[in-house]
């Protein structure tokens, strides 16, 4: 059975520190398979789009300039309810607050470097695999 889609990034800081494998990992035990993916440093201009709902919050030029500082691993996801499962899986945005065994729980430092993004609709979890992905760079694998 085809699920539905979400959208992650794993953001510089998780990369640098090596959480890259630990949180695909997770990814795959949560049941959520990964139906493209690359790796790939954002320019300031791409990371702006990326981020355009933000404009205008005062944390939006740091969260630019975090996100285009280093290469990603950028993923779209399919499983069955896809969005609210990933959403649950990653935790609060705030990894003080997010509860024991989430990814940002595991892998984050603070509100900004907090490992991992995930779409929050499934309209922009579409928007935003159009983003990074074509759709020659998306596999549906067999069960
Ligand atoms: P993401 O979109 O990265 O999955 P989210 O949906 O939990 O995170 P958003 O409200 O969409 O949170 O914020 C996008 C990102 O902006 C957050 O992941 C965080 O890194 C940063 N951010 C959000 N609020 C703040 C804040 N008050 N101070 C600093 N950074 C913030
Ligand atoms: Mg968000």
């Amino acid at each position: 059975m085809t699920g539905s889609i979400t959208l992650t990034m794993i953001k510089p800081y998780a990369v640098q520190n090596g959480y890259t494998g630990p949180i695909l990992a997770k990814i795959n035990e949560a049941g959520f398979r990964i139906i493209a993916m690359k790796y790939l440093q954002m320019t300031l201009q791409q990371a702006k789009d990326f981020y355009k709902v933000h404009e205008g919050q005062n944390f939006y030029p740091r969260l630019v300039e975090f996100m285009s500082s280093g290469p990603v691993v950028a993923a779209i996801l399919e499983k069955k309810n896809a969005v609210q499962d990933y959403r649950k899986l990653i935790g609060a945005t705030d990894p003080l607050k997010a509860e024991e065994g989430t990814l940002r729980k595991l892998f984050g430092a603070s509100i900004e470097k907090n490992a991992v993004h995930g779409s929050d609709s499934d309209e922009n979890a579409n928007v935003e695999a159009d983003f990074f992905f074509s759709k020659l760079e998306r596999f549906q694998l067999m069960d």
